[in-house]
């Protein structure tokens, strides 16, 4: 829902671009804090989300560390303000100038996803005269049902170290000295809206802990990674994620012991619902069988429905009260690929050209996965509030 002088300022800008609400975003983190604070948990911030700017400083500002997974988005973490003890980096693929980069950051830990780059972190902190301090991420092999195209946490995915490997990981970690074991990582895939999942994911967390504990290792840190999902149908209703909820599944099944951390990384559903991409029809094509609206944004500004076939809420915000009509459309993108389709056979008011249209849910994963293609302009970011 947009107020009346939002849209004024739409209608200045120029189209495409993303906008987001500040406000709302303030509003999340606040929620998210208090409920995570609730229980002693630790939240960093999966940066690949969103690294807008405006966003990452109203991050920072709130306290939440940072979750990095590449190099450059470690150097971004610290140009923001996040301080390096609070910077975890992950990643399947860390290459030596990045594992460099980030020992010479001095990050709180990386978080490892094999044996083999066990042993080059540990090389790479020798060389250096360093001690890198690691987690093991985890495969946990517990399914999130959601999209087979963002699950992450089964034995058949390229993330993570698999459980039958973790006595040769034992018994590897007893000799690079150049590294300090603190915990173990988990990240079981995104858009989880089911808690259920959550809860395997914490039997799978007490298990493994428990298995590295008889065999004599003491751990600070249990990493339970994100995943928390939004609601893409609501964005109105159900603009801030249940926190509450979620945390207290954990606090429920994971089985601390005194002293040990509990972190966690959340990326869409601290920010999703904050950002929108407003696009403006361009063109409208009655045809027999189909209607197409075709707007002045596709699959360069936003790529997941193509990506992933993620639903996205669209409205038209031109529209005015009595206009009735509705038609069903296939609402595309101006690119050059017959995937670049917001939604097929869409519920709209039937729409004309230079109509305002909001792709509601669009802060994550949206604005940074912008590309170059078919050489189109990058699109601007438009802010209802600037923070100092
Ligand atoms: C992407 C990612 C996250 C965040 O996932 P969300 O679904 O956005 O919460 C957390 N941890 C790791 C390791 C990731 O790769």
């Amino acid at each position: 829902m947009f107020s009346p002088d939002i849209l004024q300022k739409f209608q200045s800008n120029e189209t495409p671009f993303y906008y987001y609400d500040l406000e709302l975003l303030n509003n999340t983190l606040k929620a998210c804090k208090t409920a995570s604070d609730k229980y002693d948990f630790h939240v960093h911030y999966a940066f690949k989300a969103n690294f807008n700017e405006e966003v990452l400083k109203a991050i920072n500002a709130i306290g939440f560390g940072a979750d990095c997974v590449s190099g450059n988005e470690v150097k971004k973490a610290i140009e923001v303000g996040f301080a390096p003890d609070k910077i975890v980096f992950a990643g399947v693929g860390k290459s030596d100038k990045e594992i460099n980069e980030a020992l010479d950051s001095n990050i709180f830990c990386f978080n490892v996803e094999s044996i083999q780059e066990l042993g080059i972190i540990n090389e790479l902190a020798v060389k250096k005269g360093k001690k890198a301090k690691i987690a093991l991420r985890i495969n946990p092999n517990v399914d999130a049902y959601t999209h087979h195209y963002i699950t992450t946490g089964l034995e058949e995915n390229k993330f993570g170290i698999n459980q039958w490997e973790l006595p040769t990981c034992a018994e590897a970690l007893k000799h690079l000295p150049n590294l300090e074991f603190i915990g173990i990582h988990f990240h079981v895939g995104s858009q989880i809206t089911n808690l259920d999942v959550f809860k395997s994911l914490c039997v799978k967390v007490n298990e493994i802990h428990n298995w590295f504990e008889e065999r004599g290792f003491r751990l600070r840190i249990l990493n339970v990674g994100g995943g928390l999902g939004v609601d893409y149908h609501h964005p109105d209703e159900k603009s801030i994620v249940d926190f509450e909820a979620y945390f207290k599944i954990f606090d429920q099944f994971i089985q601390r012991k005194a002293g040990q951390e509990v972190h966690f990384e959340l990326g869409r559903a601290l920010v999703a619902q904050c950002g929108s991409l407003i696009s403006r029809v361009l063109y409208v094509k009655n045809g027999l069988k189909k209607n197409f609206v075709i707007l002045d944004a596709g699959m360069t500004e936003l790529m997941r429905p193509m990506l992933y076939q993620a639903y996205h809420k669209m409205e038209n915000i031109t529209q005015k009260a009595g206009e009735t009509k509705i038609i069903k459309y296939d609402v595309v993108g101006p690119i050059c690929e017959s995937t670049d389709c917001f939604g097929k056979e869409v519920e709209f008011p039937e729409s004309h050209r230079g109509d305002l249209i909001a792709i509601r849910t669009a802060g994550a994963y949206g604005e940074v996965m912008a590309s170059g293609y078919n050489l189109r302009d990058r699109a601007k970011s438009v802010y209802n509030l600037k923070l100092s």
